[in-house]
């Protein structure tokens, strides 16, 4: 069985207590510990308790950041959860396949979620490497929120019983490794003039597709920085 140790449940802005106490009980009743809110509109709150039930060493246990950046840093991968399709996004996958994928890349990982009302925005979408939907009636496909953590929480229980344990050579690069890499491109493409920044060119999100398909080593965001350097600034030869 591999550890769930490393999975992370984020909720981002949630707006009813109610549902961060029941996420605590849904990650519970299947081993998930490490839960995050990015801004949560009332907490803490009664209603929380409430709802945890048995849990309640998970809510109290849950840490609170000012932003999404800020929550998924130091994972290697983050998996942002929505009922919608989007035209733009990172690659695809249903939560089944991602729970087994997460459980797989051998380091810590993350499953972000909406708000009650909106869902995730398109930003935080593309902060994470994955979209990952719950397949669901396509005229009613919305999850409510503790729910949707329950299927997810669930799916990552069944996933552990049989993943095999990832044989990794070099250590995966980190989100917040991969946004060092994207600004950099972005700074080079820009400064190069490959890039016109008021263009609405769609580069951005093409190359946090592509990359995150690559799940890549921080030694090899290392070179690809490093070239980068070196293309900036030429040595004479
Ligand atoms: N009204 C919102 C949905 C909010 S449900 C919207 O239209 O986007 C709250 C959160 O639960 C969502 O942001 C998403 O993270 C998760 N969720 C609900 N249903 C889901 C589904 N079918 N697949 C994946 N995530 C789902």
């Amino acid at each position: 069985m591999v550890s769930l140790s490393g999975v992370r449940v984020v909720l981002c802005r949630p707006s009813h207590p109610g549902n961060i106490g029941a996420a605590a009980r849904a990650m519970k009743t299947m081993g998930l510990a490490d839960l995050r809110l990015v801004a949560p509109e009332k907490h803490p709150a009664p209603e929380a308790q409430w709802l945890a039930a048995n849990a309640l060493d998970v809510l109290q246990g849950s840490r609170v950041h000012a932003s999404l950046a800020e929550a998924i840093s130091d994972c290697v991968a983050a998996f942002a959860l929505s009922a919608r399709p989007r035209e733009w996004s990172p690659q695809v996958l249903d939560v089944r396949t991602a729970a087994a994928r997460a459980l797989g890349l051998g380091g810590k990982v993350a499953f972000v979620f909406g708000t009650e009302r909106a869902g995730l925005e398109n930003d935080e979408v593309f902060a994470c490497q994955y979209l990952v939907h719950i397949p669901a009636n396509p005229t009613s496909s919305s999850l409510n929120l503790a729910q949707a953590v329950q299927v997810v929480a669930y799916e990552l229980f069944m996933a552990a019983g049989s993943v095999p344990a990832r044989q990794r050579k070099g250590r995966a690069a980190t989100v917040e490794d991969l946004d060092g890499l994207y600004a950099h491109l972005e700074q080079a493409a820009v400064g190069s003039g490959f890039l016109d920044p008021q263009s609405g060119s769609r580069l951005r999100e093409r190359w946090r597709r592509l990359f995150s398909r690559l799940e890549l080593e921080r030694e090899e965001v290392n070179i690809l920085r490093g070239l980068l350097n070196a293309l900036q600034d030429p040595r004479p030869k």
